[in-house]
């Protein structure tokens, strides 16, 4: 009760909820943790401090973990009492360049290579010089470091968790392994395997490998030939694929690759860059780009390598392990559009996409981690647990939002889009009912969002808005989708229009912002994908098939919940192609099932809308 008191104070809260209670019950009483499904306006927010306090103070340290940097500011701002916020270094400037009259932030620091006065211990809290100012980033970790010893909880994204508990906590002066487990709970866990292949992923191009390599022939020649033939390597295996293609690398061009990587010194490197910043032969500040690229170089190589041995299988005593990663190659040709343009510098590209990253997740949370993952949409848990490793029980909550305050439409008289089914005129067929029915809703005085999946599809619904007389919006090179739907939210414009990957998740809506939804057709992955690809050598047909059917399903769930945000909300959305119709109600949660309408024309829907949104 102590606890529950201690979480209320200073928030606005007055007292749990009943899905609150007993998700904390079950919860506090784990030791390993748990999957929770909780509806959207269920708070979770305050399931996830009131849980993390408890494991705080049962010796735990506790790290509430979540996708966005707003999400943690709003965290930050609901419990200040509870929380320490740790975010990642670009948001801190970096002082030592600010002594020295540049403003930059830290992560544009080539920091590791400094001797910096301002840098601090984040066991003590001491600078490097005494006296010295402390650099805002480690002064950040070094507070959340001390807050979580003293049961503060440290809020921060899932980007800034799994790097700063994987990368960056070996290198880092003073910090120790944890010999206790952590607490951590994941929100918006749906995320977690997407967010971490995001991170887990390297990128080399021709244009930095070639100018770490100009700054190597100073003073270590034998290492920059090395990283010349890798260059030289990687680009003509890029050409000997089609241009302007993501193309998957062979097992023996990655050996190949490799083998050469595996040459590079980079201990010597780096002797040999202390000593050039040392004899003034690289100067900080004048050199500072040089100096960062030779840094990111001899940081980036480990993972890489490794990432590239992850990327072969291995023979082991038990079998074969798979491989976990792949290579893709991506070019320009010297011709094209993109290469006339002075500003851009990069021909080659050479990745290393994380596949499999349910090792790096568990190496990130450590051991004897207690791990409660919390989403409005696990959807089916055991791919949610073949994808991130989370495998504990796991329980689905029903919301406490009225269902007949919802609809969610599928019209039985729309086209179906998929590439095999569809007509030649079915897309236009589609933006026309769409668009049609936008109008109606904006003469009743109703704004809408439409979700598509390509940014060609956005194009051409933003056409067929626009010249319908519809006042819509889009994002652009001048105003980012951040940008715009800020705008939309603030009163401006009929409808908002953009791809699921923008506007598909982390989009708030709450009612009379925009009660109507459009969400065209489901996503599924192209076939010269090279995710597509490996995941077909990798599985079995149906295999893939379910893992497609699955991100489908949690994109169509999340987009449904754009406008449906608290149990006050009124709002619906209407799923256009017919491919909704083999997975859209059976993925629905229990308690959304009675908002399920599949029977009915796109007509008698939007009629059914004006009465909803009317009453
Ligand atoms: S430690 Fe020093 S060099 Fe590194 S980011 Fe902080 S102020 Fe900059």
């Amino acid at each position: 009760m102590k606890l529950m008191l201690k979480v209320l104070k200073g928030t606005p809260y007055k007292q749990f909820r009943p899905v609150q209670n007993e998700a904390l019950a079950l919860a506090i009483d784990s030791p390993t943790g748990n999957i929770f499904e909780i509806p959207t306006g269920e708070g979770k927010s305050l399931i996830a401090v009131a849980l993390l306090l408890n494991d705080a103070a049962s010796g735990r340290a506790p790290w509430l973990v979540t996708p966005t940097k707003a999400q943690v500011d709003q965290l930050g701002q609901m419990f200040p009492n509870q929380t320490a916020i740790a975010f990642g270094r670009s948001e801190y400037p970096c002082l030592y360049y600010e002594d020295r009259g540049e403003k930059i932030n830290a992560q544009e620091s080539p920091c590791y290579m400094l001797k910096c006065p301002h840098r601090v211990n984040v066991q003590t809290g001491e600078t490097d010089e005494l006296g010295s100012t402390p650099c805002p980033y480690y002064q950040a970790k070094y507070e959340a470091e001390v807050g979580r010893d003293r049961g503060k909880i440290t809020v921060c994204t899932t980007a800034f968790f799994l790097t700063n508990r994987l990368f960056v906590r070996q290198p880092e002066e003073g910090e120790d392994e944890e010999s206790e487990g952590i607490s951590v709970v994941f929100d918006e866990c749906h995320n977690l395997a997407k967010i971490a292949r995001g991170i887990y992923e390297f990128t080399l191009t021709d244009y930095h490998l070639k100018r770490a390599e100009e700054a190597l022939m100073k003073f270590d020649r034998q290492q920059a030939y090395i990283v010349r033939r890798f260059r030289l390597l990687f680009m003509r295996m890029a050409r000997s694929k089609r241009a302007k293609t993501y193309n998957l690398l062979e097992l023996n061009d990655i050996v190949k690759l490799l083998d050469l990587l595996n040459s590079f010194q980079r201990s010597r490197v780096e002797t040999a860059v202390r000593q050039a910043i040392s004899s003034g032969e690289l100067d900080e500040t004048k050199d500072r780009t040089e100096i960062k690229t030779l840094e990111n170089l001899i940081r980036n190589i480990p993972a890489f390598v490794s990432s590239l041995k992850y990327s072969l299988p291995e023979e082991k005593q038990d079998g074969v392990r798979h491989p976990l990663n792949y290579v893709v190659a991506f070019y320009y040709k010297k011709t094209d559009p993109e290469m006339q343009d002075k500003r851009h510098k990069t021909q080659y590209y050479l990745t290393i996409k994380a596949y499999f990253v349910v090792p790096l997740i568990k190496r990130a949370l450590g051991d004897n981690a207690k791990v409660t993952a919390m989403s409005a949409t696990i959807g089916n848990v055991n791919i949610f647990g073949h994808e991130t490793g989370l495998r504990m029980p796991f329980t689905s909550f029903p919301s406490s939002f009225d269902a007949t305050k919802t609809r969610v439409f599928l019209p039985k008289d729309t086209p179906n889009l998929s590439q095999r089914k569809a007509r030649r005129d079915d897309p236009k067929k589609a933006r026309r009912m769409v668009i049609d029915a936008a109008v109606q809703f904006r003469d009743a005085g109703h704004r809408s969002l439409i979700v598509t999946v390509s940014n060609d599809e956005r194009e051409a619904y933003m056409r067929d808005a626009v010249q319908n007389g519809l006042y819509a919006l889009t994002y652009s090179d001048e105003m980012s989708a951040r940008e715009i739907a800020s705008v939309f939210r603030s009163g401006e414009g009929e409808v908002l229009i953009g791809t699921a990957q923008q506007f598909g998740e982390g989009l708030d809506l709450p009612r009379n912002t925009c009660p109507v939804i459009f969400f065209v057709r489901p996503g599924y992955p192209r076939p010269d994908d090279p995710m597509t690809q490996f995941e077909q050598k990798r599985f079995s047909g149906s295999h893939c098939w379910q893992l497609w059917q699955y991100r489908v399903m949690i994109t169509a769930l999340q987009v449904r919940g754009r406008n449906i945000r608290t149990i006050d909300d009124l709002g619906v959305c209407f799923f256009i192609s017919q491919q909704f119709r083999s997975f859209l109600r059976g993925s629905l949660p229990e308690w959304l099932k009675p908002s399920f309408v599949g029977n009915k024309s796109m007509d008698d829907m939007i009629d059914e809308t004006l009465g909803l949104l009317t009453s």
